[in-house]
């Protein structure tokens, strides 16, 4: 041994200090994860959107119309948000979109694939549910027009809901079980959709329809970039056990500023801690194995194929065609 070793003549040189960008990011994470859900404002935004909801609809569809596909979307939505709660997400949330739809948001805990995918489904499970529990009130009641062709609109709608596009809730379970571990088919897919939308909405001369393949369309190069760049970090499984500490979110803010290289940081920093959490989320996705890939597509198809034609067979046959009276 030398006596260099024995008693070292400089104590050992400080750990470089932390960038206080990580400091402050790794402190958003951190509080992204424990937030709590602010119920008052969610019931704030679910009211005013409603209102919105039923009186451009009203004017625009008419009022029978619009309570109808209150009801359809609201019991859709709900199916979302009985599955999300379930499976412990936080700051579940249910908002209507005037002309539009409506929306069920919330944030897993943990970012689970076949979960999504059954969130998704949960949507027009119990949508359908709901149509047949009207039907078969209907045959009980001698088929009041009001039941019935609620019926109607909410087999359309969830039925629509179930096309496999982007980002309807189809496409998101075929996103989920099968094309979202790899950037390329995800690209195509997201591609696909895009012309199938533009087309629908072109057919079904629904301008408001006509948004959606618009919006997808313009954020397809960065949401190809970002899975590219989530496949690349994947590449390490270091991922899937890592803690959230400094090193981490140094690594998200340096994935982030890749993500953005084309644009000033200004642009992006505001965003920081949710695009990195995003990032955080998805590296660390598990997907389901193909036994579950498997029950996942056949819950599905089920729908799809099984019980959507069986609700409609059920509605031609055993009453009138509905007028839609306004
Ligand atoms: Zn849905």
């Amino acid at each position: 041994m030398s006596a260099s070793e024995l008693s070292p003549s400089e104590p050992p040189a400080p750990p470089p200090l932390p960038d206080t960008a990580d400091v402050n990011l790794l402190a958003a994470l951190i509080a992204r994860g424990e937030n709590a859900s602010s119920k008052r404002s969610s019931n704030t935004v679910l009211l005013i959107t409603i209102a919105l909801f039923v009186g451009l609809g009203g004017f625009y569809w008419g009022w029978h119309m619009v309570l109808y596909l209150l009801v359809a979307i609201a019991l859709h939505e709900i199916g979302h948000v009985i599955a999300m709660r379930a499976f412990g997400y936080k700051n579940v949330r249910m908002l209507f979109i005037p002309l539009f739809g409506g929306l069920a948001t919330g944030e897993p805990r943990e970012s689970d694939a076949a979960k999504n995918a059954m969130v998704a489904l949960a949507g027009p499970a119990f949508g359908l549910v709901t149509a047949a529990a009207a039907i078969a009130l209907a045959y009980t009641l001698g088929s009041p027009p009001m039941l019935v062709e609620f019926a109607w609109i909410s087999l359309l709608l969830n039925a629509f809901n179930l096309l496999p596009l982007v980002p309807l809730d189809g496409g998101q379970v075929a996103n989920d079980t099968l094309f979202s571990r790899y950037p390329v088919l995800e690209l195509i897919f997201r591609l696909l959709a895009v012309a199938a939308l533009g087309w629908l909405a072109f057919a079904l001369q629904a301008w408001v329809l006509a948004l959606l393949p618009v919006f997808l369309l313009i954020s397809t190069p960065l949401a190809y970039r970002r899975a590219c760049l989530i496949r690349d970090a994947r590449l390490d499984p270091s991922w899937q056990t890592r803690h959230l500490d400094l090193e981490a979110a140094a690594m998200l803010r340096a994935i982030v500023a890749t993500l953005f290289k084309s644009v000033a940081p200004s642009a992006y920093e505001k965003k920081l801690p949710e695009h990195a959490h995003g990032l955080w989320m998805d590296i660390r996705k598990r997907f389901p194995g193909p036994g579950r890939t498997t029950a996942l597509l056949a819950a599905y198809l089920t729908l799809c194929l099984i019980v959507v034609p069986v609700i409609a067979m059920l509605l031609v046959v055993g009453f009138e065609s509905p007028v839609f009276a306004q």
